[in-house]
This record gives C-alpha cells, sequence and structure tokens, in this order.
C-alpha cells in the first residue's frame, strides 16, 4: 500500500471509537495530510497522534475529577483575598495545592475560624488547585455526607460506601461543627475518620475548636480518638478574621477607597 491508496474512512473512525482514541479520531484526517505533504517519518506522525491523544486525556480526566468534586463554584485561589487574612501564608497553601507532601501520607488539613471567615472558600480552593495538579478530591457537606454513610450503614453496607470513597485523595468535609449528635449515628463519622487515617487525607472546616466537638460524636472517648486520629498528621489554618462578608458589606456602606482590612467591626451592629 502507498500513501495515496484509499482508505476506508468511516472505518477508521469506528476503529479509533472502539479503542477509546477521541483525539486520534479527531485529528488523524488532518495530521495525515499534513505528514504526507511534508514527507514525515510514519513514526513522526505516529508519535505526534500519541502525544496528542495523552495530552487530551489528561484534560478529560480533569474535568472529570471536577465535575465529580462537587466544588462550590467560583471559589479559587485567585479570587481569595490573602490579605485580608494575615494568619494564612499564601506560600503555606500554594505548597498545599502541589499535594504530594501530604497527600501520598494521607495527611489532613484543618481550617478553623468564624463564619465568614473565609474557610468554606480557601477549602475549595485548595480543592479546585488539587484536581487541577490531577489529585482526586470530593467536596461535601459534612451533615450530607454523615447522612448519606447512615443510610449505608442501615443498609449494612457502611464498608463498602467508605471503601468507594478511597477513590478520592481528599475528602473535604465542610462545616463539620453542624453536624450533632442528635442525628443518629454520627459514629459513621468516626468510622470513616479511622479508615482514612495514615491513609487518605481528610480537610475539615470548622467554626468550633476540638474543645467544643464532644457535641458532635455519641461520647468523649470517640470524640478523643476523632480528634487524635485528625490531628496526628496535619496542618492546621486558622482564619481568625471576622466576617470577610460582613466587612465587604460594611466597604459598601462606607464607599470606596477604604480597605476591608482597616474596617472596625467591633462598632457595627450584625
Ligand atoms: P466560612 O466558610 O468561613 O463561613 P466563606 O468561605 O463562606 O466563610 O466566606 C464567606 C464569603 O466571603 C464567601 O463568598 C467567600 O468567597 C468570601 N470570602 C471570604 N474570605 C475571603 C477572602 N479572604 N478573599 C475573598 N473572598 C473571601
Ligand atoms: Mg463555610
Amino acid at each position: 500500500m502507498t500513501a495515496s491508496d484509499p482508505i476506508d474512512a468511516a472505518r477508521l473512525n469506528l476503529l479509533l471509537n472502539e479503542l477509546r482514541l477521541p483525539a486520534i479520531k479527531h485529528l488523524w484526517s488532518a495530521f495525515t495530510e499534513r505528514a504526507d505533504k511534508e514527507g514525515w517519518p510514519a513514526a513522526r506522525l505516529l508519535s505526534a497522534l500519541a502525544e496528542h491523544e495523552i495530552a487530551e486525556g489528561g484534560q478529560r480526566r480533569i474535568e472529570r475529577h471536577l465535575a465529580e468534586a462537587r466544588l462550590p463554584p467560583g471559589k479559587t485561589l485567585a479570587g481569595f483575598n490573602f490579605d485580608a487574612v494575615p494568619t494564612i501564608s499564601k506560600a503555606r497553601v500554594m505548597a498545599l495545592v502541589a499535594g504530594d507532601s501530604w497527600l501520598e501520607a494521607g495527611a489532613n488539613l484543618i481550617l478553623f475560624g468564624p463564619p465568614g471567615g473565609g474557610k468554606t472558600h480557601l477549602a475549595a480552593a485548595i480543592g479546585l488547585g488539587l484536581i487541577e495538579n490531577g489529585w482526586r478530591v470530593l467536596f461535601t457537606r459534612t451533615t450530607d455526607l454523615v447522612q448519606k454513610l447512615q443510610v449505608a450503614r442501615r443498609e449494612l453496607a457502611l464498608e463498602a460506601a467508605i471503601t468507594r470513597l478511597d477513590k478520592y485523595h481528599l475528602i473535604i468535609l465542610d462545616d463539620l461543627a453542624y453536624v450533632t449528635k442528635d442525628q443518629p449515628e454520627t459514629s459513621v463519622l468516626f468510622e470513616l475518620i479511622s479508615a482514612r487515617y495514615e491513609r487518605r487525607s481528610i480537610a475539615i472546616t470548622a467554626n468550633q475548636p476540638f474543645g467544643d466537638w464532644n457535641r458532635i460524636f455519641p461520647d468523649p472517648a470517640m470524640t478523643l480518638a476523632a480528634v487524635d486520629r485528625l490531628v496526628h498528621h496535619s496542618t492546621i489554618l486558622e482564619l481568625n478574621v471576622e466576617s470577610y462578608r460582613r466587612r465587604e458589606a460594611i466597604d459598601q456602606q462606607r464607599g470606596p477607597g477604604r480597605p476591608a482590612s482597616r474596617a472596625t467591626l467591633k462598632t457595627q451592629p450584625d
């Protein structure tokens, strides 16, 4: 067969479908035409097509991981004003986004701070950065996940449900402190924490420091054990700032030119 022999394009497309090579399917016609015209060696053509398939495959994978992560939209690191949170080092956060040093060890991340301080924004933005770096992340309100795990437990499938979550290198549990032991069986949360200990990472956002976590777990011993496992290998970020929402609202009232960080909030009504 010479370069000018016609090939069955429709059949080739079917074969490429079957092989799940969408990028090559999309590109082969233009690439082969160019290769013929420019006299590329066959190996160069093959390698160019393979490179494109890999690159697009990576992109598609990241898109899939973004969709499965259920991150709240629009919360990026670029949109996070680090100046408003002097306790947080931007360099430290950027190092977390690389992922390797802590996700590989199953270490954890804990974000404390008052409502409106930026915990959810920062946690989601870190999650987004990690996904862009190839990691798999799940963002969930803690109460939602607890409910799902309770259902699984009732169906005697808790262990399987927790194992399924292993595919996520990081689970972000937003608002841990909103879970209370009035919700039956918050011990599922403990089982999740235990199962992932030193294997898979958890990030937690919470309004309350550890001292108040007795409200969350069924008994003090379990609280202690949960806290112990969470903090053993962990980074703790404290966003001890006044509500960003409130500062923004106050700045708007005052008009432009006054940075949020200068707002004196103590005198402002809620
Ligand atoms: P928390 O989870 O601590 O209650 P959020 O992350 O929900 O707080 O922040 C409240 C709102 O303020 C969100 O819209 C968030 O995007 C915004 N926000 C908070 N902190 C910052 C910040 N440092 N830079 C930019 N936006 C912020
Ligand atoms: Mg929040």
